[in-house]
């Protein structure tokens, strides 16, 4: 048996009890399992804290001093036991919960101790539960050292993250630790001077120093990213290698006569040079899968379109599908007019598409007679068949169940291209991982002429301001958004509701038809609410983020968001997206309670310093950190990045997919390797399926928008 494979029972300090703990716990099973138990974070030992110097912020820390006397109080159960502590500066007070008799005896009055845990602040600086190690004065401590996280049950038994520091201890000494080989190619730990594993785990868990330390992060987040891009390749090879897909090989009348005559606006420059890459991409007898990243208004539709001239000319239908019927109904109407102006049929098929216009569709589409058809997901369902489609363009997909996309790709013997149009700005780097398969285009300009929105962070007292600009605007013809956090007001989280926001508008702005729209409304409703607005009958939306994709209402020149600071920076960024689409000049306007801390205020006023989409997701992330994955990490997938941050480590995460790339094409029998089930390197850890690749693109999308969990929002 391999060293990491051997039951953690024969570790020196664990034993048959303590390996059913590990294992109940912590799914620790083998010496592998406890070995990539890495501690969660690492304090410098060298330095001691003076109790005068606590603060509540403080994480855990070192105190050295000597118990001065020891009490128990209460009875049973609410037995405790208290100590004085005291470290020259001060006295601060020491409690224990719980193996009362354990404690009492275990330390003596007198002689020097250190202790680590939490200062609290009760009546004085206090800990519990601190670790308590003798002062050895001929040895002081130097360095740092690793805090592992144990669960609560654990401590419960008296087991303090110590226990497992001590495990790795033995198990870094055990003889045959020295088995552990070497699980990247040579070629590449030359080239990026990466540290060898053995040296890695050893300084993950007992670092030497903060460089060391980093050293072995950087190799570990190296080794899974590298096996993750080899993971990605693969699937994208097998892809190139499988599924065909129809050749476009012609532009024709289709696409030149929109272009010379009737096109509205001149291209952007991005928007050329996308058209470029996805007509490229037609040429190559391949399924095109790409992403089309770009910000809100950046034109994405018009690319779509002239996709689907494409394909027009080269004799194939296509379709456009978006999240909801308002959007559908919006790509309809846009589409339709420039599909007549070059004779395209355009028709519309969503969930409420009467049956007899329905069954009109089915028949048009199978008989050729419609060229392009927009939709919802109604478009998906088993019924709807093309005579010959060859293209398919999903738009804002992070709507969509990534199910939905595969159900798309499987239709007909040769896959129709797709386009996955999407305005989350995810850096580069990260939607080539999460997308895995996908290629990437951005469209990273805005068409000219297009004036900033001004931003305004506002307080609560300033709403006589507010309700000022919204009063000026309505007069000038113009529509308001205003959206909440909540649909119901609730006492415990002090936020503001559309149910009581709805009332108060009303009363504010007599006269002024002010239509509502939330997740809790029936999708019939809905939509009536929203056409309401889109059509300019009502002035005023309020709404909760269900209205932040797509929606295209130019007139709107005002977006207010009520208790913003409870949203995303990437969610305010697509919120404020629905203004400045016509209207002259455009205004957000976050309002939030006064009190807000300095890092609310901070990463709010980013709002107000750019529009650029791409910075503000990277400052989001940047902000949140990370070890924000852990939403991934418990949704049991197959997939779990124990050290690598696909947020913040996009730079390793580049060069790893460089060398993954390098490495498969210097060695092509790596496929074979990678394809079958027992591949035996750390980097095992990462096998991928692609439907878990799936859900983990879903998973991701999530944390960047952390508040779009619709079920709890709107
Ligand atoms: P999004 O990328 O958010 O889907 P749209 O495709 O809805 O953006 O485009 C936003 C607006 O910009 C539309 O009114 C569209 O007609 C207009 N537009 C798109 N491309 C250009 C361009 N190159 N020049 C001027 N206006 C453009
Ligand atoms: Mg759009």
């Amino acid at each position: 048996m391999s060293f990491l494979e051997t039951d953690i029972k024969f570790l020196k300090g664990v034993g048959e009890k303590r390996a059913k703990l590990l294992d109940a716990e912590m799914e620790i099973r083998t010496f592998g399992d406890l070995l990539y138990t890495f501690p969660h974070r690492y304090v410098d030992t060298s330095r001691f804290y003076k109790i005068d110097e606590f603060s509540g912020e403080m994480p855990a820390v070192q105190v050295l001093g000597k118990f001065v006397g020891f009490a128990a109080e209460g009875e049973g159960a609410r037995q405790r036991l208290k100590a004085s502590f005291h470290d020259g500066s001060r006295f601060m007070e020491v409690t224990w919960f719980s193996r009362i008799n354990y404690f009492k005896n275990a330390y003596q009055k007198g002689i020097p101790y250190i202790l680590f845990g939490k200062p609290t602040y009760y009546n004085g600086w206090q800990m519990s539960h601190p670790e308590v190690s003798n002062y050895d004065v001929s040895r002081p401590p130097q360095g740092f050292r690793g805090i592992y996280s144990i669960p609560e049950k654990m401590r419960k038994r008296g087991y303090s993250p110590k226990f497992i520091w001590e495990l790795a201890r033995n198990l870094i000494q055990h003889p045959r630790f020295n088995d552990i080989g070497e699980t990247l190619p040579h070629e590449v730990m030359d080239k990026f001077s990466l540290m060898p594993l053995r040296d890695a785990l050893v300084n993950l868990h007992f670092p030497k120093n903060p460089d060391m330390l980093r050293k072995a992060k950087e190799r570990m987040k190296f080794e899974e990213l590298f096996y993750l891009e080899l993971h990605i390749l693969r699937y994208a090879r097998e892809r190139g290698r499988k599924i065909r897909g129809f050749l476009f090989p012609k532009i024709g009348e289709y696409f030149n006569g929109f272009y010379k005559c009737h096109i509205p606006f001149e291209l952007t420059g991005a928007q050329k040079r996308v058209l470029r890459e996805i007509r490229d991409d037609m040429r190559t007898g391949r399924q095109m899968n790409r992403l089309l990243q770009g910000d809100v208004g950046s034109g994405k539709t018009m690319v779509a379109f002239m996709t689907m001239l494409m394909a027009a000319d080269n004799g194939f239908q296509s379709s456009i599908m978006a999240p909801t019927e308002i959007l559908a109904n919006q790509h309809y109407e846009t589409i339709r007019k420039w599909g007549d102006s070059v004779g395209l049929k355009v028709e519309l098929l969503t969930g409420s598409t009467r049956s007899k216009a329905r069954a009109a569709i089915h028949a048009g589409l199978l008989n050729g007679e419609i060229d392009i058809l927009v939709g919802t997901h109604a478009l998906i369902e088993d019924t709807v068949q093309f005579r010959n489609l060859g293209l398919t363009i999903i738009d804002e997909q992070h709507r969509f169940g990534v199910a939905q996309r595969a159900k798309m790709w499987k239709r007909g013997d040769t896959a129709p291209h797709v386009l996955v149009m999407t305005a989350t700005p995810i850096p580069r780097t990260l939607a080539m991982t999460v997308y895995g398969d996908l290629d990437v285009s951005v469209i990273d300009e805005l068409p000219p002429g297009r004036k900033p929105i001004q931003t305004f962070l506002k307080f609560d007292n300033c709403r006589m301001e507010v309700n000022a600009l919204i009063n000026r605007e309505l007069k000038l013809g113009h529509q308001i958004y205003i959206v909440y956090p909540v649909v119901h007001e609730n006492p415990k989280l002090e936020l503001l509701s559309v149910e009581t926001g709805v009332e108060r508008i009303r009363g504010l702005f007599p006269g002024v038809k002010v239509c509502m729209v939330h997740g809790q409304l029936k999708q019939a409703e809905k939509d009536y609410q929203m056409e309401q607005f889109v059509s300019g009958a009502a002035r005023i939306l309020v709404a909760t983020t269900v209205i932040e994709v797509g929606v295209n209402v130019p007139n709107a020149s005002v977006m207010v968001i009520e208790n913003a600071e409870r949203f995303g920076l990437s969610q305010l960024h697509q919120l404020r997206g629905r203004v400045g689409r016509g209207a002259e000049h455009s205004y957000c306007i976050l309002m939030t309670k006064q009190k807000i801390s300095g890092d609310t205020r901070k990463r709010l006023s980013i709002m107000t310093e750019t529009t650029d989409g791409f910075l503000i997701s990277e400052a989001d992330m940047k902000m949140r950190g990370p070890g924000d994955m852990e939403g991934t990490q418990q949704s049991g997938l197959a997939f779990n990045l124990k050290m690598a941050d696909l947020v913040t480590d996009g730079q390793i995460l580049s060069v790893a997919r460089d060398a993954a790339e390098s490495v498969l094409n210097a060695h092509p029998e790596l496929l074979k390797v990678l394809e079958s089930n027992d591949v035996k390197y750390a980097g095992e850890k990462l096998w991928l399926s692609t439907t878990s690749l799936d859900v983990l693109s879903g998973e991701l999308v999530k944390r960047f928008a952390k508040t779009y969990d619709w079920s709890q929002i709107s």
